[in-house]
């Protein structure tokens, strides 16, 4: 919670910011493990991001300062810029450098970022600090990008400049985001419905395991060449492209088709979490909160048990989200082995939920996890009030 960003913009440069931008985290409410396979995934943008208040100077440099990270740095125009070790100003560099390289016209600019979400997380601070900077040049230097331009630049800036090999449901969530409705996207084709997601009496519960995510990148790799695999031999019979050209009933009648058990669990995750993610936003638009939380339940079974990508950390949450009577549905979020669960929980019973959810997990698995409370925020764009959080 930060009242203050006005006055720490003064105290760094001296000068008074001139606008401030802000650009929320995600969650993927439903739909895991589907991007790579032409499904849908159904994420939202949360009420926690990062802000950035901006100054333009003639100096022709770009500065950037961060509440969150000690490192600062001054790095002049040009468009020749290359990533520097793991240091966070990477982010905001690799944006500029794309809008240099593409032609546009900056100027100097004394930059302040500021974030509230858990860094490092799963929550993708990184896409939103890659599109908070996008948007901020594009409104200030008058660039003519539309929102999907920054999407995909934001995207590319992850993937080439600082090489972290996403998909492109980060940025669009954070930039498409819209309170109290989820995104429900297909990542390939980039068709998308907001759909109304009126939480009612709930609120979203994040709940980090805190574990580090080592295995997930090799883990990740293995999944994706599963389902390759199991592509392979369905079209041995059926004319499709993806594994979510199929549904579950097709599927049945032609899992014959792959040999191997383990993989035959992985593609029948795969179609019928796409299943359940038209099954959601219908739930969601009826209302119909105690069939979400179904939906969510389901879908953390099957990504414990058929694509194995929880782990005990992510199970002992949901484990005891399922003993909580104001707890409607809870799920892993992200690509599992660590990361954050979310649970739809009863707002006035959040602190006691908060409490009971971190003795549970500490009992079991040694250390706490961290619990928050988020409602579905906007996307990005111009903070026009003094800055709250
Ligand atoms: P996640 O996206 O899951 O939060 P990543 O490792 O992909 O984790 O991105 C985190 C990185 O994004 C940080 O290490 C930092 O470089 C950058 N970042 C995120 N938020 C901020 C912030 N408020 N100020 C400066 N850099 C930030
Ligand atoms: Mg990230």
């Amino acid at each position: 919670m930060r009242t203050d960003l006005k006055q720490e913009f003064i105290k760094r440069y001296g000068k008074e910011a001139t606008e401030t931008y802000f650009s929320p985290g995600r969650v993927n409410l439903i739909g895991e493990h589907i991007d790579y396979n032409g499904g849908l995934v159904m994420p939202c943008a949360i009420t926690f991001g990062s802000y950035l208040l901006v100054s333009p100077n003639n100096d022709n440099v770009f500065r950037f300062k961060s509440l969150n990270f000690p490192e600062q740095a001054e790095v002049p125009m040009h468009t020749e810029h290359k990533k520097t070790g793991e240091v966070w100003y990477n982010y905001p560099v690799g944006v500029i450098a794309h809008f240099l390289n593409d032609g546009k016209e900056l100027q100097g600019l004394d930059m302040l970022f500021y974030g509230d979400i858990p860094i490092g997380s799963g929550l993708s601070s990184s896409a939103s600090i890659e599109v908070v900077t996008a948007f901020a040049l594009n409104d200030l230097f008058t660039a003519d990008y539309s929102r999907l331009d920054l999407v995909k630049l934001s995207q590319s800036v992850e993937n080439k400049f600082i090489g972290v090999n996403c998909g492109i449901m980060d940025q669009f969530a954070v930039a498409f985001g819209e309170k109290n409705k989820a995104l429900m996207l297909n990542c390939d084709t980039l068709d998308y419905q907001a759909v109304d997601s009126n939480l009612g009496d709930y609120l979203l519960a994040i709940i980090n395991t805190n574990k580090p995510r080592k295995l997930a990148e090799s883990k990740y790799n293995e999944r994706v060449e599963e389902c390759q695999t199991a592509l392979a031999a369905l079209k041995q019979e059926l004319d499709i492209n993806h594994l979510c050209d199929i549904d579950a009933e097709t599927f049945k009648q032609y899992k014959y088709l792959i040999t191997d058990s383990v993989v035959q669990g992985r593609a029948k995750h795969v179609v019928e979490e796409n299943d359940r993610v038209k099954l959601a936003a219908k739930a969601l638009s009826n209302n119909n909160l105690a069939e979400f939380g179904r939906l969510m339940y389901a879908s953390h079974q099957s990504l414990r048990d058929l694509y194995e990508v929880s782990g005990v950390e992510l199970d002992t949450v949901v484990d005891y989200c399922k003993t909580n009577p104001d707890v409607a549905g809870a799920r892993m979020t992200g690509a599992g082995f660590g990361g954050c669960a979310i649970a739809l929980v009863k707002r006035d019973a959040f602190d006691k939920f908060s409490k009971e959810v971190t003795g549970y997990y500490n009992d079991k698995i040694g250390y706490a996890p961290s619990v928050y409370a988020s409602l579905i925020g906007d996307g990005v764009g111009i903070l026009k009030e003094t800055v709250k959080s």
